[in-house]
């Protein structure tokens, strides 16, 4: 039966494991996972022996790649305790086929973490998303715990222990309505501070309704702005291009690259069609994606259904495709439609000015963002076509002077006109710092 399912289904995709479902040992404001419980309410929020092993087992068999991914995610998942990942790690290598290369990704908050942990994460080569909102003042204001606390010290002694002990981590800051007054100052406390290279920015859209679900257009107050978001994304971007592009890792900045490259959807939300990424519940549900964790969106369970059946059926293909055929007519001739491709489903509740449904509530901060962006990413974009690298950007001086660069320049040899429009040979013009590099 497996082995028909797999014409079927992709050859690889992602599954966002929540081994204890909604449960938290936090209580951020925003946090959308919490009001998920009420799916659930005589639930345990605690993954069996039986999921776990339908989880692994139907994973490594759907895929057609080398390399598997298998991702935690919470709730927080620590909450399981470490045995829980140790026999999981055991399982894993039992299941995979000589050559697989598995990867396990962790989400947490840290908390729990302790040398323990960390030694285990450093031994498995676990990559680790840490969520961290910026200094203690921004980041205490919505990360507190369940007597209202803020968590802000007990992160930053886990953001050492991981450093410590060389486990491989980023950071995953939420930029909400507080934060997101402060870029420059979130950025720098990661860089210089935390002195973590991988960043990773989630803007807040968090509608405001009972159910926790994607529904109605209103926001709640801890929501960004989308004019907000797009000045947070672009101070930090100016800072970042001109002294740490290839030291300091922002997803979201490499995730934009991508679209000026011709390879928009590195990252999801900036790809033109979705629906790889599914969401597994602890008591084995599947959903389409972790953001639509609700009944509209629920696909089967995997202890009924092989989950390589569910990912290749119509209705997880539509939702993916949907992405594209809802964009509607303002996404379809916006100019940087190349790099973003609408954003996420999620957050497209919002009209166009001609009354069209389906226009993404951050629009103006992307277009404000991609606009100020667009000359150094087609520089970034120009080097890395001709095998040069992004960070030899910084070598060009005040590269806003460049006038006339191409976006998207054929591969160039060292005698052809520069791509910056001088008129001079690539080699004695901007391709000396590839040329260098
Ligand atoms: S709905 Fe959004 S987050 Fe989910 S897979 Fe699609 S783009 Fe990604
Ligand atoms: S910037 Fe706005 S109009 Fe352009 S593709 Fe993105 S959401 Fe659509």
């Amino acid at each position: 039966m497996m082995k028909n399912l797999l014409f079927i289904s992709p050859p690889a995709f992602h599954v966002m494991a929540k081994p204890t479902g909604a449960a938290c040992n936090l209580n951020c404001a925003y946090c959308f996972f919490l009001k998920k419980a009420s799916l659930y309410p005589d639930s345990t929020f605690h993954m069996s022996d039986e999921v776990h092993d339908a989880y692994i087992t139907q994973l490594f068999e759907a895929h057609r790649t080398p390399r598997i991914t298998v991702a935690w995610q919470g709730g927080e998942p620590t909450l399981m305790g470490l045995g829980f990942f140790k026999r999981s790690v055991e399982f894993q290598k039992q299941q995979a086929k000589p050559g697989t290369v598995i990867e396990n990704t962790f989400q947490t908050n840290g908390i729990l973490v302790d040398d323990e942990w960390c030694r285990f994460f450093h031994d498995n080569n676990f990559l680790v998303g840490l969520s961290l909102d910026g200094p203690r003042e921004l980041h205490d204001i919505y990360r507190q715990d369940k007597g209202g606390q803020g968590t802000f010290e007990r992160v930053m002694k886990t953001v050492r222990l991981l450093q410590k002990h060389k486990v491989e981590f980023n950071i995953l800051c939420t930029v909400n309505s507080k934060n997101a007054d402060y870029p420059l100052a979130v950025y720098r406390f990661f860089r210089d501070v935390a002195r973590t290279p991988y960043i990773q920015f989630i803007p807040i859209v968090e509608r405001d309704n009972e159910t926790g679900y994607q529904e109605g257009n209103q926001v709640t107050d801890r929501s960004v702005r989308p004019k907000q978001y797009g000045r947070f994304l672009t101070e930090i971007f100016d800072e970042w291009v001109s002294r740490d592009v290839g030291q300091t890792f922002v997803l979201n900045f490499d995730g934009a690259l991508a679209g000026w490259l011709d390879m928009a959807g590195t990252v999801c939300i900036f790809g033109p069609t979705c629906g790889l990424g599914m969401a597994l519940e602890d008591n084995g549900d599947l959903y389409s994606c972790d953001h639509f964790v609700e009944p509209k969106h629920f696909l089967g369970n995997i202890l009924t259904t092989p989950m390589a059946e569910i990912i290749g059926s119509d209705r997880q293909r539509k939702f993916g495709q949907d992405k594209w055929d809802t964009l509607p007519s303002v996404c379809r001739e916006c100019d940087f439609l190349f790099a973003c491709n609408g954003e996420c489903p999620k957050n497209r509740f919002v009209e166009t000015s001609d009354g069209e449904p389906g226009l993404n509530y951050l629009c103006e901060g992307y277009k404000f963002f991609f606009q100020h962006a667009d000359h150094s990413m087609k520089i970034m974009a120009a080097l890395l076509r001709q095998g040069g690298r992004a960070e030899d950007i910084m070598k060009l001086g005040n590269h806003k002077n460049i006038e006339g660069v191409n976006a998207k320049p054929a591969k160039l040899g060292r005698n052809d006109p520069c791509y910056c429009g001088s008129g001079q040979k690539l080699k004695n013009c901007h391709g000396k710092y590839i040329m260098n590099a």
